[in-house]
């Protein structure tokens, strides 16, 4: 059993109570976590408020190699979060599970402790001289959601640090093991303060909102659904925080008719039903042009059958349970009501606990729930096509705009379209293949601001011009 305790000001602290986590795959409890309160939350903002003033004046060299000493971590800790990330989030440990979480984890921790946003001379000449400076905010509020609950905390964390921040962070309450576990471990190489962690169950007290609402935090970043981003939005109004809001998202994919389906089967499979559909950028509705649809669905519901789900502490699984109940309720319900309207193909019976099979439903179209609302899980509507013009339409007849892809045999035909598409990341062939070189981050209601490089990076600062 897991009694893990929060990381503040680099000691181990509890709450009044704590609340219990469960393994999705039996449902039997695995540990539990502090349910912190107004209180605790406020030690760390002034733990990680006292860090700030020596941490933000380190040299850009010891940021960077304490950035470093951090993806080392991690590295030697990988099995180790790893187990602990399938048995609280339900991925398998292979596959695109938990293992790949980490190596994923580590590939962004080393990528942006390289990173770094010298300052720059705009002019220095005999009128003077003007320096213009990137300097960190204060104390920065995470916020991440259950679906990569280590890869997102560092997609948040690394930045932060590196660029000079002090950081408190709150995982969902139906992960919170493996990211109160890292915390203590980074901590060995970090000074007290620097990184904090609190955790709570999200009844009576609302952590999310205490700190979106919190004077001492200078920004938030959240990445989670919209109508919380939108909460998190008002929350923070008042304080005027900076925000970074990577939210849901509803990606369109379109496969055109001179797309070969045996070929493209593998890639669609994955990018619908990595991680159980439980990733933000993954195809949550396929459009296929009608000369090539049954073939394309053949294709797709051949490969599927191949995959093995199972509890993801066993080796062999591929796919692991739904993460939580409001989820599979969720997901069975759009399911129901997309059977009375499509034809299912693959799945659509849920299985024992929170298991659901891989389910493909056909003969939907835009304004079908399944179509219309972000899933979250493993289900994917397809959508009969006629003509490009009437895809790309349907594909952007949404208010999410986080990916999208376009799957041809003509590579330039696919860069021509992903110019129509209203999202931020296109994909030729291929889905949700991200990069921590690559600024990510949604169109519309997807949120705003970009993780990753140079302008990831810059989001954690604030411009300052200096005149001599
Ligand atoms: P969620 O919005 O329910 O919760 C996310 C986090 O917000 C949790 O830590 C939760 O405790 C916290 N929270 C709850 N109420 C809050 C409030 N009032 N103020 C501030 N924080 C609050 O999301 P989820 O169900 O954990 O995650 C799934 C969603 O996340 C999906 O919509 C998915 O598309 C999205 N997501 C987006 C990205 C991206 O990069 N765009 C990545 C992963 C997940």
């Amino acid at each position: 059993m897991f009694q893990s305790e929060m990381t503040i000001n680099g000691a181990q602290h509890d709450a009044p109570a704590r609340f219990d986590v469960r393994n999705p795959a039996n449902g039997k409890v695995i540990g539990s976590a502090p349910n912190a309160t107004r209180t605790e939350l406020d030690l760390a903002v002034a733990a990680a408020g006292a860090a700030f003033a020596s941490w933000s004046q380190k040299s850009d060299d010891e940021l960077q190699a304490v950035c470093v000493a951090v993806a080392a971590k991690l590295a030697e800790h990988a099995e180790e979060l790893a187990h602990i990330l399938t048995l609280e989030q339900g991925k398998p440990l292979n596959g695109f599970g938990s293992r790949w979480e980490m190596g994923g984890a580590q590939a962004w921790a080393a990528h942006t402790a390289a990173l770094s946003l010298p300052s720059r001379i705009l002019q220095d000449d005999s009128a003077g001289r003007v320096e213009l400076h990137r300097r960190p905010l204060g104390v920065v509020g995470s916020i991440t959601p259950w679906n990569f609950p280590v890869m997102i905390a560092i997609w948040h964390i690394l930045p932060a640090l590196r660029t000079g921040n002090t950081v408190v962070i709150k995982p969902s309450p139906s992960t919170p093991l493996a990211t109160l576990r890292m915390v203590q471990i980074l901590n060995d190489v970090l000074p007290p303060g620097v990184l904090n962690v609190v955790t709570g169950d999200d009844g009576t007290i609302n952590l999310g909102k205490l700190m979106s609402e919190h004077p001492k935090i200078s920004k938030i970043v959240f990445t989670g659904s919209t109508p919380t981003g939108r909460r998190v939005m008002q929350s923070s109004a008042e304080t005027m925080k900076r925000l970074t809001l990577e939210l849901g998202g509803n990606d369109a994919a379109i496969v055109l008719p001179d797309a070969d389906p045996r070929l493209i089967a593998e890639g669609l499979f994955w990018g619908a039903f990595m991680n159980n559909g439980q990733t933000c950028a993954a195809i949550k509705r396929l459009y296929v042009h009608e000369a090539i649809h049954d073939a394309v669905c053949d294709a797709l519901v051949a490969y599927a059958k191949t995959v093995t789900v199972g509890d993801g502490m066993d080796e062999g699984s591929a796919l692991g349970p739904v993460q939580n109940r409001m989820q599979f309720d969720k997901l069975s319900a759009l399911i129901e009501d997309a059977k009375d309207r499509g034809c299912v193909l693959l799945g659509g019976v849920p299985g024992e606990g929170l298991f659901y099979p891989p389910t493909i439903i056909a003969g939907l179209k835009n304004g079908d729930a399944l179509v219309n609302e972000e899933q979250f899980g493993p289900a994917l509507p397809i959508i009969s096509y006629k003509n490009v013009d009437e895809a790309i339409a349907a594909a952007n007849d949404s208010p999410n705009g986080l990916g999208g892809s376009i799957w041809t045999a003509n590579i330039e035909q696919g860069r021509k379209l992903a110019a129509r598409l209203e999202c931020g990341s296109v994909w030729i062939n291929k889905h949700g293949a991200i990069q921590p070189n690559v600024p990510f981050g949604g169109h519309k209601q997807s949120g705003f601001g970009v993780e990753f490089g140079e302008e990831g990076l810059a989001e954690y600062t604030e411009l300052q011009a200096v005149f001599s």
